[in-house]
């Protein structure tokens, strides 16, 4: 049987991009790519880039005061949200148009439609046009949801925050996973008065307890009011602004109320039923450890599958797909002992069990060091760092590692590297420290200050 490619990859997001790029590029395979909004996706367009181009731009408040300490004569200036955001929509311009080229230099042919299954071998774009293919990737990711209650269509999500027509006086932020908390830190950094309403005990639920607690703690002594166990009951619009009573029997007024409480797969209406693609709880396309769905030749990667939502592991995704369709070579995906950070402010490096995992496994020693940084602590700042080590008493292996300080995203690449290789602590401790930094202490911790 022949067929008009022998991929085509719905969805140009991180791992449909990649994945369509290097089956093209690497195996001479003949590809084709449909999107229905801009190249890039989720990553490039609406999370990962812009949202750490917003936290850049808050964290320098504080530096002036800092400087102020360090001698410098230097004065706050006011934030400018229509210049940040001009260069901001260049840059995203700049990277989608580097996704096309992309595509196009490694000879995918790219369509700007949206992309149905028409049947196991073919899709329908919206044009009509129909196209087939030997295989077919679903990568369309994901997209927020907001809950249904009263005066809910006031909510804006992470989707719209990066484009406001101006900065808010005010703003709630409802939720409590790592989007919610890191605009939470962003707004606050911005000179937003920033709320955040979580209606959990903790934010950041599923993450060590002890690095939660220091988050949520520091957040406050940053001026942000987190209000736990704490939700919407209401919300209406009142004179430009929107009134929002809450289950603590508060009643408030925000400029703005932006929701990040989840996120669902985009699997709707891709006829998958139809052709007995199977589906989770939330939705979710359901693929064995090759990314394959229960048709043979439909596969799918990437927030679509819900299995780790992150875009380094989209990517891995498509890589070890191509590498079992295209390369002979079955390559099972690895989401085992992922590294990732949480742009809150301060930031959260985290790799492996939490302490309350690792000790529901099995006896652990428990590392733990939380101290006031030198750079910070020089300029008269109070806030505290952590540094954790989650240790397996039998094989002495480092299970879990938890850094919240400045800088943890860049310091837990490296750990998880370590942690990965399955490194004992003995192997930390065999390393000599860097000195002086903070992530010594990574290196220098002799008792553990718990067993569990
Ligand atoms: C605010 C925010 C911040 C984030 N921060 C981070 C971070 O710091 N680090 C990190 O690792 N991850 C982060 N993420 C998660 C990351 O963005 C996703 O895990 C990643 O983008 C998933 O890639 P994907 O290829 O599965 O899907 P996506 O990148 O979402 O791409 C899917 C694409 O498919 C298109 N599409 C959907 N349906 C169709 C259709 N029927 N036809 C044609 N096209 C279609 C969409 O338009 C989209 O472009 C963040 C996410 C958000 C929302």
């Amino acid at each position: 049987m022949s067929f008009d490619y022998d991929l085509f990859v719905i969805g140009g997001g991180s791992g449909g991009v990649r994945a369509a790029r290097v089956a093209a590029g690497e195996t001479g395979a003949k590809v084709a790519l449909a999107e229905e909004d801009r190249y890039g996706g989720t990553c490039v367009i609406r999370g990962c880039v812009p949202k750490k181009l917003m936290v850049f731009a808050s964290e320098y408040s504080g530096m002036v005061g800092d400087a102020q300490a360090y001698g410098w004569d230097i004065q706050p200036g006011a934030f400018n949200w229509n210049t940040f955001h001009d260069k901001l929509v260049t840059e995203l311009d700049r990277l989608e148009g580097i996704y096309r080229n992309i595509l196009k230099n490694n000879g995918v042919e790219s369509f700007d439609q949206r992309a149905r299954l028409v049947d196991a071998h073919t899709v329908e774009l919206t044009d009509g046009t129909r196209k087939t293919a030997k295989h077919i990737l679903i990568a369309t990711g994901g997209r927020p949801v907001v809950p249904d209650f009263p005066g809910s269509e006031l909510a804006i999500t992470s989707n719209e925050i990066f484009h406001l027509d101006k900065l808010p006086q005010s703003i709630l932020i409802v939720g409590g996973g790592y989007i919610a908390s890191e605009f939470a830190g962003i707004m606050n950094g911005l000179g937003v008065k920033t709320t955040q309403f979580y209606r959990g005990a903790q934010i950041l639920r599923g993450f060590d307890e002890e690095a939660r607690g220091l988050i949520c703690e520091e957040m406050r002594q940053n001026g942000i009011d987190v209000r736990l166990g704490t939700n919407v009951l209401e919300m209406t619009q009142d004179s430009g602004q929107i009134r929002v009573k809450a289950t603590d029997g508060t009643e408030d007024r925000f400029d703005v109320v932006m929701y990040a409480t989840g996120r669902v797969p985009n699997a709707d209406n891709l006829g998958l039923e139809d052709l007995g693609v199977e589906r989770g709880r939330k939705g979710e396309i359901i693929v064995n450890e090759f990314s394959q769905t229960a048709v043979p030749s439909i596969y799918a990667i990437g927030d679509v599958t819900d299995r780790v939502n992150l875009t380094p592991v989209a990517i891995r995704e498509g890589m070890a797909f191509v590498e079992t369709v295209f390369k002979g070579n079955p390559t099972p995906v690895d989401h085992e002992l992922i590294p990732t950070a949480i742009f809150t402010q301060p930031e959260f490096g985290t790799v492996g069990l939490s302490e309350e995992e690792a000790a529901a496994q099995e006896p652990i020693e428990v590392y733990a060091t939380s101290f006031k940084p030198m750079q910070k602590s020089f300029a008269g700042g109070t806030q505290r760092v952590l540094m954790k080590l989650l240790v397996s008493q039998a094989t002495r292996k480092v299970l879990g590692c938890h850094i919240v300080a400045p800088g943890a995203g860049e310091m837990i690449q490296l750990a998880g590297i370590a942690v990965k290789m399955g490194a004992t602590k003995e192997d930390f401790d065999r390393t000599v420290a860097v000195h002086p930094v903070m992530a010594e202490e990574l290196v220098t911790m002799r008792q553990p200050v718990r067993t569990a």
